[in-house]
Parts: structure tokens; sequence; C-alpha cells
């Protein structure tokens, strides 16, 4: 399985950490976490033992969460549902989109 360790998200490097527990994806080790997306230090923390596919749609949801941090976007959706829902749905868009090409 090919992952990545950075991505750079609005010009910030966000490393990128797998970790085989869920436990340990919190960094505080409190909450059992799927992903989770801290700012400074910049780093995505992602439970990996998972299939490529859940694994990657959990990177996708955390690459939004930065998204959201680094434009403050937060500021307007932060506190209800709408940052996670925002962050599920663009990452199943992210997952299935294909483009197409004129030949
Ligand atoms: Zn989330």
């Amino acid at each position: 399985m090919r992952l990545p360790k950075k991505v750079y998200i609005c010009g910030i490097p966000y490393k990128i950490k797998y970790l085989k527990e869920m436990v340990d994806t919190d960094a505080d080790r409190e909450e059992w976490l799927l992903g989770q997306t801290r700012h400074d230090p910049a780093e995505i923390r992602v439970f990996k033992s998972r299939t490529k596919e859940q694994v990657w749609q959990t990177i996708w949801h955390e690459v939004f969460h930065a998204m959201f941090y680094q434009l403050k976007l937060w500021r307007h959706i932060k506190g209800g549902r709408a940052e996670e829902l925002l962050a599920d749905g663009l990452s199943l868009l992210m997952q299935g989109l294909r483009w197409e090409y004129k030949k």
C-alpha cells in the first residue's frame, strides 16, 4: 500500500503519520479516532488498520479539515456538524472524481 508521508495544504506542509491503534490516532490518547489533524506542528494522524480505500477516505477527510483551518473557513463552520459533513462529502467527491477529456 503506497501512502503519502507529507501533503502541502494551502502551502503548509502537513506530515502524515499512520497509526495501528485507534487510540494512538489521537495525539492525547483520549479518544479512539480514525483520523486527527493538528496544526502546530502541522500533522495528520491516520488510523491505518483498514482497507486502502478507507484509509484514503480518512486522509481526504483530514485534508479538508486542514484546508478549512488554513483558509479560516472553520470560523464559519466549526461547532456544528457542518464541518464533519463537508469533510465527509468532499472526501467522497475526491475519491470518486474522474475527468474525461475530448480525444
Ligand atoms: Zn472530522
